[in-house]
């Protein structure tokens, strides 16, 4: 993968486990319609598994990219219900989530499986967006600073900067995830500049300031705009409100501003 050229606006819609294949059409064309053609930045859907072949047949030829909500490490072999780099590639993704909190709990997805996944969607070409968060508890314990640089660090350590800089990160706070509750913009702000000071330390100096970052949590239209204002928030990943085509978009617009 070779680094993104800039700091890219980004937005990425996370659908999880919602939408048969033919209704994740009919999202995927409310969504292009609504864009018409221009989307205000980078826009991702990352549609179920099962939806990925019908949904690239709706962005083809849009400037819409897909992506997977995840990979397993190996390429290929006896791994039951998992899904493999190549076969997200051979389906049109260009990213692939790595890390989401929701498979850290639900899967024991730990941050040396994260790791692995991470330079798994690298070797295949995929832009790994690599999730990292603190549990309600943590943050009201104080311990947030060093969850994030412990995940941050278990998982860029070792890569070189331009590896790096050709993944995204989205900072996600367990207790933001479609809880409603969404950071406030100064949280937000203060979590990305630790994530960036750790990427300096773990890969090298300069690389937080050059790596996107997104903010995941709870992000609506509303809500949006604020987040965004500040420069240490690249974009959103997005989920519930990615559901909805019309405030998926005003979220997206909100980002290109
Ligand atoms: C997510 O699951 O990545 C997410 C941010 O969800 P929501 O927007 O629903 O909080």
């Amino acid at each position: 993968m070779a680094p993104w050229p800039r700091r890219p606006r980004l937005v990425a819609g996370n659908w999880k486990m919602n939408r048969t294949a033919e209704e994740a059409v009919a999202l995927a064309r409310q969504i292009v319609e609504a864009v018409r053609g221009a989307p205000p930045c980078e826009v991702v859907l990352c549609p179920p598994y099962t939806a990925l072949e019908s949904v690239r047949a709706v962005v083809r030829g849009t400037p819409l990219r897909l992506g997977g909500q995840n990979l397993h490490p190996e390429p290929r072999g006896p791994h039951t219900g998992e899904i493999s780099g190549p076969m997200l590639v051979a389906l049109g993704c260009q990213f692939a989530i790595v890390g989401h909190s929701e498979r850290r709990r639900d899967m024991h997805e730990d941050d040396a499986l994260v790791a692995r996944k991470l330079r798994a969607a690298l070797r295949h070409g995929l832009a790994p967006i690599v999730c990292v968060g603190e549990t309600v508890e943590e943050r009201e314990q104080g311990h947030t600073p060093e969850v994030l640089a412990r995940q941050v660090a278990a998982a860029y350590t070792g890569l070189a900067s331009e590896d790096a800089l050709a993944t995204v990160l989205a900072y996600e706070p367990v207790w933001a995830i479609g809880t409603g509750r969404v950071a406030t913009p100064e949280q937000a702000e203060e979590a990305h500049r630790l994530v960036r000071d750790t990427l300096d330390r773990a890969v090298g100096a300069g690389v937080g300031a050059r790596a996107t970052v997104l903010y995941g949590g709870s992000v609506t239209a509303e809500n949006a705009a604020s987040l965004f204002a500040k420069d240490e928030v690249d974009g959103a990943l997005v989920g519930g409100a990615s559901l909805e085509a019309e405030g998926f978009v005003r979220i997206a617009a909100a980002a290109g501003r």
